[in-house]
């Protein structure tokens, strides 16, 4: 089954209020295991609104979503929480991170969440994540000691760390300089090809984007582009 499956997605704001206003327009998009993929499209155009949809942040006003196989619009708010932290990871714009704990501490969090503890199994996954992303040497330092790259590679390994299908990332480098952008960007390809993990990157980037496998343009609230439905798939 497909990892992610939209068909005929709508999101309203404001419903019922006079200044109601639709901005989604019954969206449908698949998302495959394994894919690596670019969310671009002019400011406006719903890309937030839509990975927000895809993260179980912000609730349809219609059409239907499967998630791993399994329609999310029927889950209660407990059945949403349960379903973003085994599924999902994020990495945002402006990193998340909290800025009184280590960076060791910040990717414990997830399973701190999860099971109300970190156990010695999940602080040692911890350190590799962080070795993974070339932390090896930070992993004690805070958020704030470290530099917007690194704070965004932090991200990354606690988005990575429960080993989620898939990561949403919203902007991951539009924080950053191009130097520090181009290795944010280069370290989530590597994590592509380790671990399998699929990425759909919301990015201004037209570089970036261009060095995804697959590239959704939304124009005011609908695909105008997306090379999966315009080109055949191989296999
Ligand atoms: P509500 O549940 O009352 O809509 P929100 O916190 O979602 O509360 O939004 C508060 C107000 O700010 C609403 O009028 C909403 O339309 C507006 N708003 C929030 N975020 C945005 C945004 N990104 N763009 C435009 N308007 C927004
Ligand atoms: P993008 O990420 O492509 O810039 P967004 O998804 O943030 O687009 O926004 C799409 C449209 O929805 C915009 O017109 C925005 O103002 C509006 N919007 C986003 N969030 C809210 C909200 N909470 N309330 C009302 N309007 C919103």
């Amino acid at each position: 089954v497909p990892l992610i499956q939209l068909d005929g997605v709508r999101k309203r704001y404001n419903v019922g209020r006079p200044n109601e206003t639709e901005v989604l327009h019954g969206l449908s998009l698949t998302l495959h295991a394994g894919e690596f993929a670019a969310l671009i499209g002019p400011s406006g155009s719903g890309k937030s609104t839509l990975l927000n949809i895809i993260g179980l942040l912000e609730t349809m006003s219609g059409g239907s979503y499967r998630l791993q196989g399994e329609e999310v619009g029927g889950l209660d708010d407990a059945g949403l929480t349960l379903k973003r932290r085994e599924a999902l990871g994020f990495v945002f714009q402006f990193h998340h991170l909290l800025p009184a704990f280590s960076a060791l501490e910040n990717v414990t969090l997830p399973a701190l969440m999860r099971e109300g503890r970190v156990s010695r199994e999940r602080r040692e996954h911890a350190r590799e994540v962080l070795a993974a992303v070339g932390l090896a040497n930070a992993m004690d330092k805070r958020p704030g000691e470290l530099s917007g790259g690194m704070q965004q590679r932090v991200a990354i390994a606690r988005a990575l760390v429960m080993r989620p299908p898939v990561v949403l990332a919203d902007e991951p480098t539009g924080n950053l300089d191009r130097a520090s952008s181009d290795e944010v960007f280069a370290l989530m390809r590597r994590m592509h090809a380790e671990l399998g993990t699929s990425f759909l990157i919301v990015t201004h980037d037209p570089r970036l984007a261009e060095r995804c496998d697959r590239t959704i343009e939304l124009v005011d609230g609908r695909i105008e582009r997306d090379d999966e439905r315009d080109a055949e798939r191989p296999s």
